[in-house]
């Protein structure tokens, strides 16, 4: 049995990159300490979605361990996730005011193809289900910057995190703040 807030991957098998790194540490503290074996639940759904060992593609918090992970380690879904975030905002944030046509295809393409490879596979599937009722709106940097905030709102509210005001996404991700502080 693996411990609570492991996510699996279509595999079942534990997944890093779909993990957070407190719940995964506590995984690994758990298998220097318990030599019996790891196994999947043979009575596991027929489906591909991902599991949790309390949860279907979800993370369980807990408060068992506050352990943060090291800088040199490889991404769990926090860190892959901000990081990912930041590109994606910021990529939106300079996209031409006024795309060509050339321009909107290579960025719907762009989204396309990353929401087949984003490496947090529960993750990549819940994006592509909102892309298909939310297609990329591509014809303007504003329209997709928006586009962009509502589908990463949708994420925050599953996780239960604030909703970010999505008229503020200059101010976040290009202008900086009116009080200068990042400037
Ligand atoms: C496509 C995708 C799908 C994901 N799906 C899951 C999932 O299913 N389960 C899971 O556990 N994690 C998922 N993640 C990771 C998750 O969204 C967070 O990145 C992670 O939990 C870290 O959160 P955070 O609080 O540091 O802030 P993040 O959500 O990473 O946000 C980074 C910063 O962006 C700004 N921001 C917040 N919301 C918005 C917005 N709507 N528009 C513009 N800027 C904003 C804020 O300043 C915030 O500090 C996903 C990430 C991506 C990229």
């Amino acid at each position: 049995m693996y411990p609570s807030g492991i996510v699996l991957d279509k595999d079942g098998k534990p997944c890093r990159v779909c993990t957070a790194f407190k719940n995964w540490t506590k995984q690994e503290k758990k298998k220097q300490h318990d030599s019996s074996s790891i196994h999947t639940n043979s009575n596991n759904n027929k489906t591909n979605s991902t599991k949790t060992t309390e949860a279907v593609g979800s993370i369980i918090s807990t408060n068992s361990s506050d352990s943060t992970l090291p800088p040199d380690c490889p991404p769990d879904v926090e860190q892959l996730g901000r990081s990912t975030w930041t590109f994606l905002h910021t990529m939106a944030a300079y996209y031409p005011e006024v795309p060509s046509y050339a321009q909107q295809r290579s960025m719907k393409t762009f989204l396309s193809t990353f929401s087949q490879f984003y490496p947090c596979d529960h993750c990549a599937e819940h994006l592509r289900e909102e892309m298909k009722s939310k297609p990329p709106k591509v014809e303007s940097r504003w329209a997709l910057g928006k586009w962009l905030c509502e589908i990463h709102n949708i994420v925050n509210e599953s996780l239960g995190k604030d909703i970010f005001d999505c008229s503020k996404i200059d101010e976040r991700w290009k202008d900086g703040p009116k009080d200068g502080r990042c400037d």
